[in-house]
């Protein structure tokens, strides 16, 4: 068996599937990589290290490949060059591409959708959802350090006392965790708020403040994830979330909810009334964004107030997000193969989640309701 990794084609994406320290570890008699010319460059990872893992370099990836690796959705054309039949892993969005998860059914590929893997304790080192988060919550603090004219710690000088600066993180899940514990580090005062009263505990483990309004556990799904709130209680929160941006210096918003746009959370008028030099971050960018005034892929400034919706910030620290990245795809090639081939064992809970179309259907139900229009 084959397997290709390509080089990402999306415009800023530095980041590659997987390293060469997985492919030695899953390489086999029977198994070999072969890697698009540069894949690993943008990440730090040259032909040569991937050449020294037993990998062959070549230009011809689709045509030889049984299993493709990729990062970010498949283009058209991408989709066109892969040969009939074959596996591809990859992030698809399925939700909303609606017509790759189609041409995917049609072109008879069996597809290992990277957003799917179950979010159980088990499934944790394949999550690549959870891993890329890390990253995103990470460095969107250092975006925020570096856009305000402040420093985070409380410093005392013979030039003066500077005081620390107050930050306010909407949404503690995987992303809000790591900002809250990153900006706490570099000794910023940290405000976090969530619709899930699971997340409160979260919060001030990590020695931040939990805004506080009622909340009930009807605002979790069984899987974890926060449900959709009425309008009455967005009103309420935006209520507490104006209150807290007149005192902050930044906001980093990473508030989702599966399968849908982001909820608007912060107003223009919420934002004209921050403190000027402040700025927001808004990690849900990507999903149309927690601000009303984000513009998705810029930076803008809006009477003084810095909004960043910069999408895709792991590509912002390339190394170690494809280092986590290719540890959850290695987690689940080891899952999916067996005896050097590619099983399809629906009883396995993490095939049977993540697997989107194969022998030419949608074989994952939500999707599949979801594209029809069912529900
Ligand atoms: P997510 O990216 O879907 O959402 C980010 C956060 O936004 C969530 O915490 C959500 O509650 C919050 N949110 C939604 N609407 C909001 C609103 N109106 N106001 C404020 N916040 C709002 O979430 P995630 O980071 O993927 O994690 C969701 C949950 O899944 C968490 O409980 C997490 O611990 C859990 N999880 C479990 C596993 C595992 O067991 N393997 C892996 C990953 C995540």
């Amino acid at each position: 068996m084959i397997i290709g990794v390509l080089k990402e084609t999306l415009s800023n994406e530095t980041r590659v599937a997987l390293l060469p320290s997985e492919i030695k570890q899953i390489s086999t008699e029977n198994i070999s990589f072969q890697i698009e010319h540069e894949a690993g460059l943008g990440a730090y990872f040259s032909d040569i290290a991937y050449e020294k893992s037993g990998a062959t370099i070549s230009s011809n990836i689709y045509k030889k490949s049984d299993v493709i690796i990729k990062i970010n959705p498949p283009s058209n054309d991408e989709i066109e060059k892969l040969k009939d039949g074959a596996c591809l892993i990859s992030l698809i969005n399925p939700f909303i591409n609606h017509q790759i998860v189609n041409k995917l059914a049609k072109k008879n590929i069996s597809t290992f959708c990277l957003e799917l893997i179950p979010r159980s304790t088990y499934a944790q080192s394949m999550d690549v959802l959870s891993s890329q988060a890390t990253v995103s919550g990470y460095k969107a603090v250092l975006n925020a350090a570096n856009q305000m004219p402040k420093f985070f710690p409380m410093l005392m000088t013979p030039a003066g006392t500077i005081k620390p600066a107050n930050i306010l993180i909407l949404g503690a899940g995987v992303a809000g965790l790591q900002a809250i514990a990153t900006a706490s580090r570099l000794g910023a005062k940290v405000e976090a708020f969530d619709v899930r009263p699971a997340a409160r505990e979260q919060v001030e483990s990590l020695g931040a403040k939990f805004l506080y309004m009622d909340l009930d556990d009807s605002a979790e799904t069984d899987s974890g994830y926060a449900v959709e709130m009425n309008e009455d209680f967005i009103k309420k929160e935006m209520e507490l979330l104006h209150d807290a941006s007149k005192r902050v210096d930044a906001i980093i918003t990473t508030a989702l909810i599966f399968g849908k746009n982001a909820p608007i959370l912060i107003k223009d008028y919420m934002v004209n009334d921050m403190k000027k030099g402040s700025c927001i971050i808004d990690l849900a960018a990507e999903n149309g964004g927690n601000c009303e005034l984000t513009k998705p892929g810029e930076i803008i400034n809006h009477n003084g107030i810095t909004i960043d919706g910069r999408l895709n910030l792991p590509s912002q620290v390339p190394l170690h997000a494809s280092q986590m990245l290719s540890k959850n795809i290695s987690k689940l090639l080891n899952e999916i193969i067996k005896d050097d081939k590619i099983e399809f064992n629906m009883e396995n809970e993490i095939i049977k989640g993540c697997l989107l179309t194969h022998k030419g259907e949608i074989t994952h139900e939500m999707t599949k309701n979801i594209i029809e229009g069912k529900k």
